[in-house]
């Protein structure tokens, strides 16, 4: 069975609970959360009850906790350590998600690696790796998985070789792990109508076995723009079969698949329709229509 689900927001009131119902109504069997705000690093008190609760429904639902995903926010920046305070942050909030997620029997943390700034790129790699092995312990029941990144900026993880050597320089190699992003790979240089090439490469470079996610989104740009921004399923510029072959790919078949696609006019959320179009393998060309009139009617 496909594992497919989308990002869904998370409440301190809620917590599991709260995304886990957004994800069955989404009509997913995979879902991906932050522990708050994505953009910063304010976070409540992890709430037992609520996690066993939601372990209930989940269980009830036939979705594995393994496919459930939490994603560390993006402000904090393992590669710079320009600010020695900043840096001791990032690598302490890290520390503090991966407990959050041990109470949450969370498996899995989707991290973006990092951007070098004004840093020579091949320190600012190795303050990543630093950082990694500083957060990692050995009894510790969770996988990083290090984003591939679309290469805005100063961002590090866009190429294979980048995450590679992160990986080549991890002491506990078992804890990280690679989170593949469509868009991103698009955005970086990667052709996804040649998917099956760069999972050849993949698997000889890193270990197809490394990849813990897929983020499934289209893209609003061309393919080297090193951009970075999401578009609906079948409506960018990688298109519709094109993310199909990726999402039914025999070789990723027990990978969670999750979308991060634009809310259609920054209000609603488009997953539902577009899980439907993806389990029918069918590309719905009213998508932004069938969304808004589904969200008006309610
Ligand atoms: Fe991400
Ligand atoms: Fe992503
Ligand atoms: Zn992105």
């Amino acid at each position: 069975m496909l594992i497919l689900g989308s990002h869904v927001s998370y409440n301190n009131q809620n917590q599991l609970v709260g995304c886990l119902k957004e994800a069955l109504n989404y009509g997913a069997n995979a879902f991906m959360f932050y522990t708050g705000a994505p953009q910063n690093t304010i976070r409540g008190e992890i709430s037992d009850t609520l996690r066993d609760e939601a372990l209930k429904q989940m269980q009830l639902a036939d979705i594995d906790v393994i496919n459930v995903i939490c994603h560390a926010p993006y402000i904090i920046n393992l590669a710079n350590n320009i600010d020695p305070d900043k840096y001791a942050f990032a690598i302490s909030f890290l520390r503090s998600e991966i407990e959050r997620c041990l109470r949450l029997k969370i498996k899995r943390i989707v991290l973006h690696p990092g951007s070098a700034t004004k840093l020579d790129r091949k320190i600012a790699i190795d303050n990543i790796v630093y950082a990694l092995n500083a957060v990692l312990k050995p009894d510790d029941d969770i996988v990083i998985l290090l984003e591939t990144m679309a290469g805005k900026g100063t961002e590090i993880g866009s190429s294979m070789a980048e995450i590679a050597y992160i990986i080549e320089n991890i002491n506990l190699k078992d804890k990280v792990g690679v989170c593949l992003d469509t868009c991103h790979l698009n955005d970086s240089g990667v052709d996804i109508s040649c998917f099956d090439e760069y999972l050849d490469q993949f698997d000889m470079t890193i270990g197809i076995q490394k990849i813990g996610c897929v983020h499934v989104n289209d893209s609003k740009n061309i393919l080297a723009s090193h951009k970075d921004r999401h578009e609906n399923i079948g409506y960018g510029t990688i298109g519709f079969d094109n993310l199909l072959r990726v999402i039914y790919n025999p070789r990723l078949a027990d990978v969670p698949k999750i979308l991060e696609t634009p809310y259609i006019d920054r209000e609603y959320p488009p997953y539902r329709q577009e899980i439907e179009m993806i389990r029918k393998k069918s590309f719905n060309s009213n998508l932004y229509d069938d969304i808004i009139s589904y969200y008006r009617d309610k």
